[in-house]
């Protein structure tokens, strides 16, 4: 058998000394600039230095939005008040695909041709790998090579410990930092893996699905809840011999979504195609997210639906909060090893064992005032 390794002629072969490449400049410069002062600014100091536009300190806010200190989140917190009144002004646009439709080839085109017209692009992502695999899909900030140099657009890879809940939460809270800083418009990248696309959906205007053309039955494999969540479907690498099997796809798409309801926006999904390589279409994605938000604030739809994401925050967050008081309370922590030894044993139910610990709980934190 040909092996690679051992032919010192094969181009990849590790005994063959390649000539270097310059590597392009994959740190946008205005990071560079100043050393990092994070330790001694105030709250003060961050809030007027996010308001100025300084990506810097915008920078190190997100970071302590990031961490898991007390004394960071507790900054971060005080920060992000601040900042809200300030916040809410941008289009939050939300991309999912799987890895490999062209999710970072068409954020860097959309997104350097949305500085050139004068907007102000953030780039956030929620990525479901990196909590387990420490790996991440999405990569960072380096995939979009143009747009991580360009002064008006800011990229910041996924927050890479904690839950999905967690990472959505620090999502949302670095959305209205950046909208605070002057970003117009927000795209928040993910894969359409698990319930990421669900927990991006929950904090964006308008969510775009980036699909390929692939042999076959289009429409397999693909969740209904995804295109059900879908306000457009871009069908991209459409260029050159692909073309041709885009518009198929295209039109499947679009008789398949005929089956489903009018949702409540009463907006009717668009279905296109579009190629990052060629640009064909690219400025249709804006053109379409545009049209889509001029509808609904016409009909209130667009008010509605951040009302309602603001009101599952405060749910969600009530959620969360009482979870962790629960299971971080020591005596229920003896309890529970006690109640799942019972229920191994057959001695008591699930449900009768659940029931006695939340009797316990309440118990526990009525006499303590927790
Ligand atoms: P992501 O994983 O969804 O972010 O996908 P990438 O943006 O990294 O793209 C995956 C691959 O598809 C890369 O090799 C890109 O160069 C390529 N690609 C992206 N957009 C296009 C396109 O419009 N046409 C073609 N032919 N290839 C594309």
């Amino acid at each position: 058998m040909y092996d690679k390794i051992t032919d010192p002629n094969a181009k990849c072969s590790a005994l063959k000394v390649n000539p270097a490449i310059e590597q392009p400049n994959q740190v946008n410069k205005d990071f560079l600039q100043k050393p990092s002062k994070s330790k001694t600014l105030t709250i003060n100091d961050f809030v007027s230095g996010i308001l100025n536009k300084d990506r810097i300190i915008l920078s190190q806010a997100i970071t302590l939005v990031e961490s898991s200190r007390y004394d960071h989140q507790e900054k971060a917190q005080k920060i992000i008040e601040q900042c809200l009144p300030f916040a809410g002004k941008s289009i939050r646009l939300g991309i999912t695909g799987v890895p490999g439709v062209g999710k970072s080839t068409v954020i860097d085109v959309l997104g350097t041709s949305l500085t050139k017209t004068g907007h102000k692009v953030a780039v956030l992502a929620i990525d479901p790998s990196s909590e387990r695999s420490k790996g991440s899909i999405l990569g960072d900030k380096t995939r979009m090579e143009d747009l991580s140099t360009d002064p008006n657009a800011f990229i910041r890879p996924s927050p890479s410990a904690g839950s999905l809940g967690g990472v959505a939460r620090k999502t949302r809270e670095i959305i209205i930092l950046c909208e605070a800083a002057g970003f117009d418009v927000v795209i928040v990248e993910t894969v359409g893996v698990g319930q990421s696309e669900v927990v991006a959906h929950s904090m964006v205007d308008f969510f775009l699905l980036l699909q390929l053309a692939n042999a076959g039955d289009e429409l397999q494999g693909i969740k209904r809840g995804i295109m059900e969540m879908a306000d457009a479907i871009a069908i991209n690498k459409a260029e050159g011999e692909n073309k041709q099997k885009a518009e198929i796809a295209a039109g499947q798409y679009r008789n398949a979504l005929h089956l489903f309801p009018i949702s409540e926006s009463g907006w009717k999904p668009s279905v296109f195609t579009c190629s990052a390589y060629s640009q064909d279409n690219i400025n249709l994605i804006w053109q379409t997210v545009n049209d889509y938000v001029i509808h609904t604030k016409a009909n209130n739809y667009f008010y509605k639906k951040r009302n309602e994401q603001n009101l599952k925050i405060l749910s969600e967050s009530i959620d969360s909060h009482l979870k962790e008081n629960f299971y971080t309370n020591p005596i229920i922590i003896k309890r529970i090893t006690e109640a799942k030894k019972e229920i191994l044993e057959n001695q008591i139910s699930a449900y009768v064992a659940a029931q006695k610990l939340i009797e316990v709980y309440f118990n526990n934190i009525n006499k303590e005032e927790i």
